[in-house]
């Protein structure tokens, strides 16, 4: 019986979904771990920690103590005028695991509004310093949400095509690749010169959206670093790379530059509740700090550092500090540089990389984002009980840390199983 599926079908409007073309969903009816359980109790295992926010595992016990014990002591704060003591802890664990640099956290609901909240720091930064300056410079395939400020300086596809019209006015330019870090360093100094860009926005090193597409650590180095020589605001968007994924705790901690601005959600609520900060360092923030109210950050939401959501990304950074999720990291790592032998060489294979506990293969063959073979191998992965979702030709798993040994195995053997038999 699929009736939570079947009723879903009357009413609800999902994300990122023609549901003429996909009418049905899978309904989950609990998980634990690295595992989700339908309505039928089939079992699957979690390749993708849902959206790169569970990586300490589903209904994680320490997390749930924590954010039971908060529920029975204070529900929700007016963050405007009042505070309060878990979101006080939190500003300080968060500044024990960001780059040193960054300062200040302005608290709001997702990835999407964090990047927003990022573009109007930027934006507002150079106005309250009497500049006009209007243009923002993002990566071609970048993707920093759907909102309109974080939607126009992502990369144009299905998302974002029908509002192209009302976009903020954003130049692309490519990753840097290793060959071509001189062009694109050049490019974005032409862009520069014109004197009139305001922020430059960039998911470091591995682009989640554009199917986990990895660049050079030392061409983005010299991007940020020809931003800050010319009072660009960079902006880092950690949504997905935050917390661990990259093998360290910030994608950013790979360059020696460091950006004025952080966005991050996701593994920040450890997929519990949703959250989202945006840090800034004490330059950006004293652009804002004045005897004129005019020059303030007015932006908030109902929910900014809603207590319930801080109680659950504190208990989360508690766990990835943790030596056991440390461990975990490193076997997962470890695990698909193992696997990464057994299948960079299939014939089937076009490429594959790696980093930290994200990886990721190329099929040797063209295929459309949402297509037919898409749906194929989604299916034979669900099938075999396994949640990923393939992107275009790309292959990626980004696993909980804490899934087990045997858990990966069985995700490498499905992968393994597709390219000979879906492929
Ligand atoms: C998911 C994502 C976003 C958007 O976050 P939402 O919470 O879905 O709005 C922004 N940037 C990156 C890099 C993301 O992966």
């Amino acid at each position: 019986m699929k009736n939570i599926s079947d009723r879903d079908k009357k009413h609800i409007w999902h994300p990122l979904t023609q549901h003429k073309l996909h009418p049905d969903a899978i309904a989950i009816t609990r998980a634990k771990g690295a595992v989700l359980y339908d309505e039928e109790n089939k079992e699957y295992i979690d390749g993708i920690a849902s959206w790169y926010t569970c990586m300490y595992g589903h209904c994680n016990d320490h997390i749930i103590r924590k954010a039971h014990a908060q529920m029975q002591r204070l529900d929700h704060v007016v963050f405007s005028g009042f505070t309060h003591d878990v979101a006080v802890e939190l500003s300080e664990a968060l500044m024990e695991i960001l780059p040193q640099n960054q300062q200040k956290l302005f608290f709001s609901d997702n990835g999407s509004t964090a990047s927003d909240v990022a573009i109007k720091m930027a934006l507002q930064y150079h106005f309250n310093r009497g500049k006009k300056k209007n243009i923002l410079v993002a990566f071609e395939e970048g993707f920093h949400g759907d909102t309109f400020g974080a939607m126009s300086v992502s990369g144009l596809s299905v998302y974002n095509g029908p509002f192209e019209d009302f976009f903020l006015t954003v130049e692309r330019i490519p990753v840097p690749t290793g060959e071509n870090n001189e062009e694109v360093l050049e490019k974005l100094r032409r862009i520069i010169s014109e004197d009139n860009v305001a922020g430059f926005i960039y998911e470091p090193l591995v682009q989640g959206a554009a199917a986990m597409k990895m660049h050079d650590r030392e061409g983005l180095n010299a991007l940020i670093g020809l931003c800050k020589e010319n009072d660009v605001i960079t902006i880092a968007d950690e949504v997905m790379t935050g917390f661990g994924k990259t093998g360290k705790n910030f994608a950013s901690e790979y360059m020696d530059n460091q950006p004025d601005i952080i966005s991050m959600s996701k593994a920040l609520t450890a997929g519990m509740l949703p959250m989202a900060i945006t840090s800034c360092t004490r330059k950006v923030y004293d652009a804002f700090y004045s005897d004129d109210i005019s020059k303030g950050l007015f932006h908030g939401h109902t929910y900014s550092a809603t207590p319930l959501a801080c109680s659950v990304a504190l208990a989360g950074i508690e766990l990835l500090r943790s030596e056991e999720m440390q461990q975990n990291l490193q076997r997962v790592m470890e695990s698909h540089r193992e696997f990464d032998k057994r299948v960079r060489n299939h014939h089937k294979v076009a490429a594959t990389r790696q980093l930290g506990v994200i990886y990721a293969l190329d099929l040797n063959i063209q295929m459309e984002r949402y297509g037919n073979l898409r749906d194929k191998l989604f299916r034979f992965f669900m099938d075999n009980g396994v949640f990923l979702r393939p992107l275009g030709n790309t292959i990626y798993i980004l696993p909980p840390y804490v899934v087990t040994g045997e858990q990966l195995q069985k995700i490498y053997d499905s992968i393994e199983r597709a390219l000979d038999e879906v492929v």
